[in-house]
């Protein structure tokens, strides 16, 4: 019930992000509701049988994890303004994790040059990592990402991408950290 509240929540805030709306099917990364819990914390297998422990903090608790706008954008559904975000020229090798709970979500393979002025990525690292939810906010029909172990608003995924997905995951920069290959 409160994942359905926060939700609803960051859909009535869900701002613009991308140039070419479109509408993709409703497809949840397979995370059901119903959720297993070891050691009193409640998990899901990802697609390489790793074991995901949920991160669940207060809106108070993530305002002290978060600066200002990280919070706007991954817990406020916010937009940063586009060709602002510091990630949006960043080439190396390596792998774009959630700024908030630090789970891998992309991958520096598949980056590519929109020209929207967000990073875009045609596919997540691993699916499960990824939520989707329609975003029916402006009048559009969207869809927006997710974090699936936070919960954090990452941008938009539009079916303009190139191949081999065909798909655009335009992601806010505010709400990745990056990390080289050669630091990992
Ligand atoms: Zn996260």
């Amino acid at each position: 019930m409160k994942t359905v509240l926060l939700f609803s929540f960051l859909l009535s805030l869900a701002a613009s992000c991308g140039e070419k709306p479109d509408s993709l099917s409703s497809n949840d990364a397979g995370v059901s509701s119903e959720q297993p819990v070891q050691d009193g914390k409640e998990y899901f297998i990802n697609n390489s049988g790793d074991t995901i422990y949920y991160v669940n903090k207060t809106t108070a608790e993530w305002r002290d994890a978060l600066n200002s706008n990280e919070f706007h954008i991954l817990r406020e559904a916010g937009t940063e303004p586009a060709f602002s975000g510091d990630l949006l020229e960043e080439k190396r090798k390596g792998s774009f994790s959630c700024a908030a709970c630090g789970l891998v979500l992309f991958e520096s393979e598949t980056k590519f040059k929109s020209g929207t002025g967000w990073p875009s990525f045609y596919t997540p690292a691993d699916p499960t990592h990824v939520g989707e939810i329609e975003d029916t906010s402006y009048g559009m029909v969207r869809t927006e990402v997710v974090c699936n172990r936070c919960g954090g608003h990452l941008g938009h995924v539009f079916k303009d991408g190139p191949k081999p997905t065909g798909l655009r995951y335009c992601i806010n920069a505010a709400s990745l950290d990056f990390e080289t290959e050669s630091d990992q």
